[in-house]
C-alpha cells in the first residue's frame, strides 16, 4: 500500500473537518490490514497446494473412492480386488481437511466472482454455474450460456468445439438433433472455462494438469462431453471437483 500517511497526500476533499481525516484514516487501516490478510491467505494457499501435491505424489487420487455421502466417503478403496492403499488416520484426516479448505477456499473465490458479476438473483440465489481455477497464478473463471459474463468469443468457441465433436463423434453427440443434449454441454460452464483457459494459454493445454471447482454438480452431459473437448485442447490431465467435493478426473479422452 503506497499511501501512508493520508494527511501528506495533499488536498483531495475536505480536510478541514477532523472527523472525516479520522474516518478517512481508518478506512485506510482497514484497507492496509485486508491487504495483509489477503496476503496471508495467499502464502496459506502456496502451503496448502504444496502439501496436497505432496500427498498425490505418494497417493494416487485416480484410484476409485467411496462415494461422496457415503459413511467412508473420500477413503480410497481396493481397485481390481486388488489391496487399497491404507493411510494412516492422522495422514487420511490431513488430506481430508486440506482437500476440505481447498474446496472451501475455491466457492469463497466463486462467491465473489458471483457478487461482483451480479451472478445472484433478488434473493441471493446462484444463477447459472460457476467455475474457478488458476492457471499460472491467474484466476480463470466460467460461465454458462445463459450468463451475463458469457461473451461472443465464448459463444464462437463453442460452437466450433461443437462443430468438431460433431464430425469426430457423431455417434455420441446426436448429430440429427445439433442443438440437443449432450451437443448443448459445450455452453455449459465446465467447458467455457477449458476454452478460456485454452485462449489464456496460447490456444493449447497440452502438457497441462488443471484443478477446476464447479459451484454445481457435474451434469451427466458434461460427463460425456468434457472429456473430448479436453481431449481437443491438448489432453491436458484434467480434475473437475464439485460442489460436494466429489472429483472427476479426464485424460485421453476418457
Ligand atoms: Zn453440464
Amino acid at each position: 500500500m503506497a499511501i501512508e500517511n493520508p494527511r501528506q497526500s495533499g488536498p483531495v476533499g475536505n480536510w478541514s473537518d477532523e472527523d472525516s481525516g479520522a474516518r478517512i484514516g481508518r478506512l485506510l487501516q482497514g484497507a492496509r490490514s485486508a491487504a495483509t490478510l489477503s496476503h496471508k491467505l495467499a502464502l496459506l494457499d502456496i502451503e496448502a497446494q504444496h502439501r496436497l501435491a505432496w500427498h498425490r505424489s505418494h497417493f494416487n487420487p485416480n484410484q476409485p473412492r467411496v462415494p461422496a455421502g457415503h459413511p467412508d466417503g473420500g477413503q480410497w478403496t481396493g481397485q481390481g480386488g486388488g489391496i487399497g492403499i491404507r493411510l494412516a488416520a492422522r495422514d487420511k484426516s490431513i488430506v481430508g481437511a486440506l482437500l476440505m479448505a481447498a474446496l472451501h477456499a475455491a466457492m469463497l473465490r466463486i462467491e465473489a466472482y458471483r457478487s461482483k458479476n451480479g451472478l445472484l438473483d433478488l434473493f441471493e440465489r446462484k444463477i447459472g454455474t460457476v467455475t474457478w481455477t488458476r492457471l499460472d497464478g491467474k484466476d480463470i473463471f466460467g460461465s454458462n450460456s445463459d450468463s451475463p459474463t458469457y461473451k461472443n468469443v465464448d459463444r464462437a468457441a463453442a460452437e466450433a468445439m461443437r462443430r468438431t465433436l460433431l464430425a469426430k463423434y457423431p455417434d455420441v453427440m446426436k448429430t440429427e438433433k445439433i442443438g440437443q443434449m449432450p451437443n448443448n454441454a459445450v455452453f455449459h460452464a465446465e467447458t467455457t472455462i477449458l476454452l478460456r483457459a485454452a485462449r489464456e494459454n496460447g490456444g493449447t493445454l497440452a502438457g497441462r494438469t488443471l484443478e477446476i471447482y464447479s459451484d454445481r454438480e457435474i451434469c451427466n452431459h458434461c460427463e460425456v462431453v468434457l472429456p473430448k473437448v479436453a481431449l481437443e485442447l491438448g489432453n491436458p490431465s484434467v480434475t473437475f471437483i464439485d460442489k460436494l467435493g466429489r472429483r472427476f478426473t479426464m485424460r485421453d479422452g476418457n
